[in-house]
C-alpha cells in the first residue's frame, strides 16, 4: 500500500504508526476516508488533513490492550474496527510472550483487511451470516507444546470462514525454522493471512456459484480430489510432485484447493506491492530487451488492473527489489517466477474479484411491499 501522510504535518508515516513521530500528533487509521485522523493540541475530536471532523473512535482493542491504531465510526454496531470485528478468539495475554506477538498478528491482519476493504471484496462477520454467505473469523491461539518441543500442535488453517494462527508463527526464529524444515522460499504472518484468507474467498464467491466452480475447475483442477491423500502424497516426499511452471509454489501443486488459495495470495501480494510503488512513485526501468514496461505509468491502478497488466509492471520491480536486498546481503525479495500459465490463474482470480466487487457496488434492489 501507499505511504500515508500525517494529517498534522505531512510527514509520510508506516501503516503501523500511532503517534507520529514528526509532530508528536495521536494519528488513527480512517477506513472510510482511506488516510489518517489526528488528534493534537488537547483536540478531543478527530480530524483529516483538511480539519474536517468525524464522529469515530478508536478502535476497542486500543483501549483494552493498545493493540490496534484504526478508527471506528461511532454509531457503529461495534466499539471494534473493521479488522478487529472478526476476531473469534484471542490468545492468552497473561503468557509473557503473547502480547508481543498478537501484536505483530493484528498489524499483519490489518495490511490484510486494508487490501480487502480497497478490492471492495465482501467482508461478513460471524454474526453477519446467511444463507449461502459464509462470515469470516479468526482464533489466535496460544500452543504451550509447541513452546516446549517446537513442534506445533495446532495447526494453521481455514475451515468453514474460521480462520486458525498459532501464535508460534509470530516468533520470527520460529517461523524461520518452520520455513526452512518445509522448504518454503518465503514464510511469513502476512503471507498466512493471505493465504487462508484465499480459502475462505473460495467457499465465499465460488463454492456456491455453479458458473464460477466450472470456471474455477477449468483452470485449477477438480477440487473433489481426495484432499487427505493429497496432503499425504505431498509430505510423503515420494517425488512424483515437483514445482513446474505451472504453479506459484510448491505448496500450490498439492491439491488445487491449496492452489487456488496459494495463488489468491500472491495476487494480494503483487496489489499491495505494486500499489507500495507506485505510492513512492518509483519510475519501473524497463528490463533490458524489453521495449515497453508500464506504458501507462500515471493511468496504472493495481486494485483494478487486470493479470497481465499486474505481472508486466511485477516483473521489473520484483527483479529490481530482488537486486536491492541482494546489496544487502539479503534473500531475495520476491523469489517467484510468473509464468504464463500462473498469470492465467492470477486472471481468474482477479476477475473473480472484480465480479465481487461489481457485485456489491451494484444498487441495491428496490424493497418490494410484500403481499399479504
Ligand atoms: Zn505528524
Ligand atoms: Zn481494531
Ligand atoms: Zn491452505
Amino acid at each position: 500500500m501507499r505511504a500515508f501522510p500525517c494529517p498534522n504535518c505531512s510527514r509520510l508515516n508506516h501503516f503501523e504508526v500511532r503517534v507520529c513521530p514528526g509532530c508528536n500528533a495521536t494519528v488513527g487509521f480512517d477506513p472510510a476516508i482511506d488516510a489518517f485522523r489526528f488528534l493534537a493540541d488537547a483536540a478531543t475530536v478527530w480530524r483529516d488533513r483538511a480539519g474536517h471532523t468525524a464522529d469515530v473512535v478508536v478502535c476497542a482493542n486500543n483501549n483494552d490492550f493498545q493493540i490496534c491504531n484504526w478508527l471506528v465510526d461511532a454509531a457503529s454496531a461495534t466499539p471494534l474496527c473493521q479488522a478487529c470485528r472478526h476476531n473469534r478468539t484471542i490468545p492468552d495475554l497473561s503468557e509473557p510472550s503473547v502480547p508481543v506477538r498478537w501484536a505483530k498478528i493484528e498489524a499483519a491482519k490489518r495490511r490484510l483487511f486494508y487490501s480487502l476493504i480497497r478490492l471492495g471484496l465482501p467482508r461478513e462477520t460471524k454474526a453477519q451470516e446467511g444463507a449461502g454467505v459464509q462470515g469470516l473469523a479468526f482464533d489466535f491461539l496460544y500452543d504451550a507444546q509447541a513452546e516446549q518441543d517446537g513442534n506445533p500442535k495446532i495447526y494453521t488453517g481455514h475451515d468453514g470462514g474460521i480462520i486458525t494462527l498459532n501464535l508460534i508463527e509470530a516468533d520470527d526464529a520460529q517461523r524461520e525454522r518452520i520455513r526452512l524444515a518445509m522448504r518454503e522460499p518465503y514464510r511469513t504472518l502476512l503471507g498466512h493471512f493471505r493465504h487462508e484468507v484465499g480459502h475462505h474467498y473460495w467457499s465465499r464467491l465460488i463454492e456456491n456459484d455453479p458458473a464460477q466452480l466450472d470456471a474455477f475447475r477449468a483452470v485449477f483442477g477438480d477440487e473433489r480430489e481426495d484432499y487427505q491423500q493429497a496432503l499425504q502424497s505431498h509430505y510423503s516426499d515420494d517425488g512424483s510432485k515437483i514445482w513446474t511452471d505451472d504453479f506459484v509454489s510448491y505448496y500450490a501443486t498439492m491439491h488445487p484447493w491449496e492452489d487456488f488459495a496459494e495463488t489468491f495470495a500472491h495476487y494480494l501480494h503483487m496489489v499491495d506491492v505494486l500499489a507500495t510503488a507506485g505510492g513512492f512513485d518509483l519510475s519501473l526501468a524497463t528490463m533490458p530487451g524489453q521495449d515497453e514496461g508500464l506504458a501507462e505509468h500515471s493511468a496504472f491502478d493495481p486494485y483494478t488492473a487486470d493479470a497481465r497488466a499486474l505481472a508486466d509492471a511485477m516483473g521489473p520491480l520484483a527483479f529490481a527489489m530482488n537486486a536491492i536486498n541482494r546489496s544487502m546481503g539479503q534473500p531475495d525479495l520476491y523469489p517467484f517466477r510468473l509464468s504464463n500459465a500462473v498469470v492465467t490463474k492470477i486472471a481468474f482470480v482477479q476477475q473473480m474479484v472484480t465480479t465481487a466487487r461489481n457485485a456489491r457496488s451494484a444498487p441495491e434492489p428496490e424493497p418490494h411491499a410484500v403481499a399479504a
